[in-house]
């Protein structure tokens, strides 16, 4: 059994319905959801959109191994009508290197795995770049240590935010 880490989100129509379906169909088929953050809202990150994102991060025991957990939370994107293709085109059309999604779901953590495949990267490798990812973690699980930055996710959380202050004072 793995304690794995996981965040979902959205910008899509009425996101916060299908977060929830989301959390259960990851309940009923992944295995238990311990924990669940609030639902975060926040500009889209890395490219610009007309709807704000809402993300939501849970904690989840599950027996799968990490490629299988990818696997698995790919099909309930799909089946939440997540449509990679319009995303493929939609990129092409903007020239943007993100797109709206109806739902994306991210491993962040799988216990303590560091894994660096094509399809996987454990932790997510932008996840200390991002506080749609930290926020929603930092309330479900701030003393969990990042296995290879070796911080918790409330310092990386606080770097973070000190980073951003220093970006918006013209220090950086
Ligand atoms: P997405 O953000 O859903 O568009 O993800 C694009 C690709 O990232 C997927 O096809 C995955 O194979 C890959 N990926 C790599 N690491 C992860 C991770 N930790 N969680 C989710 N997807 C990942």
């Amino acid at each position: 059994m793995a304690r794995a880490i996981i965040i979902t989100g959205g910008n899509m129509g009425d996101v916060k319905p299908r977060l929830r379906q989301a959390q259960q169909m990851i309940n009923a088929g992944i295995g238990i959801v311990l924990r669940c953050s609030h639902v975060y809202e926040s500009k889209a990150w890395g490219f610009t959109a007309a709807d704000d994102f809402k993300n939501q991060a849970m904690e989840v025991d599950t027996d799968l191994a990490p490629e299988e957990l990818l696997a698995a939370l790919q099909e309930i994107e799909g089946r939440l009508g997540r449509d990679r293709e319009a995303e493929a085109a939609e990129k092409a059309r903007t020239g943007e290197p993100y797109s709206s999604r109806l739902i994306d779901i991210d491993i962040i953590f799988y216990d303590d795995a560091v894994v660096d495949t094509p399809r996987l990267k454990l932790p997510h490798p932008l996840m200390q770049e991002r506080d749609f990812v930290l926020a929603p973690l930092a309330e479900i699980a701030p003393e969990k240590v990042h296995p290879v930055l070796g911080k918790t996710v409330e310092q990386l959380r606080g770097e973070l935010l000190a980073r951003q202050a220093a970006v918006h004072n013209g220090e950086a």
